[in-house]
């Protein structure tokens, strides 16, 4: 499944391997075809590590938009997906080092660098409007 980019930042080719790896995991909450969701923004930096990129995670057109999905009731969204009342960034936190982990099980390695890695965990795990 091909990433389109509207705007924003473009990826590198390793982002971009990390992106199709993703998508092609179909969507977090019902495994349907998947666009990828940008947590923070593809622009973003955390501890000065630029994470916009790869802080990613799949969603389908319903869950990933305004009304019902992450844009728009991510409250709702959590509940449906058994997380309690996780906000949004707990949840994309969650749905990430899920797809992290399974992604080291399949290959044997990190998809993304280490530096990277320990600034996603340092995001903080608090509600913010991004626009994405
Ligand atoms: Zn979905
Ligand atoms: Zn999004």
């Amino acid at each position: 499944m091909s990433v389109v980019y509207l705007g924003g930042k473009a990826p590198t080719a390793e982002e971009k391997r990390w992106h199709d790896w993703v998508a092609s995991q179909g969507c977090a909450c019902c495994f349907g075809p998947a666009q990828i969701h940008h947590c923070v923004g593809s622009t973003a930096r955390q501890s000065k590590v630029h994470i916009g990129q790869w802080f990613v995670i799949p969603l389908c057109d319903l869950h990933h938009k305004v009304p019902h999905g992450i844009h728009g009731d991510p409250r709702g969204l959590a509940a449906d997906w058994g997380y309690g009342s996780m906000g949004r960034k707990e949840l994309e936190k969650v749905i990430f080092f899920r797809l992290v982990a399974k992604y080291r099980r399949e290959r044997d390695d990190y998809p993304l660098p280490a530096d990277a890695l320990r600034a996603i965990e340092m995001v903080p795990p608090v509600d913010v409007i991004y626009f994405e």
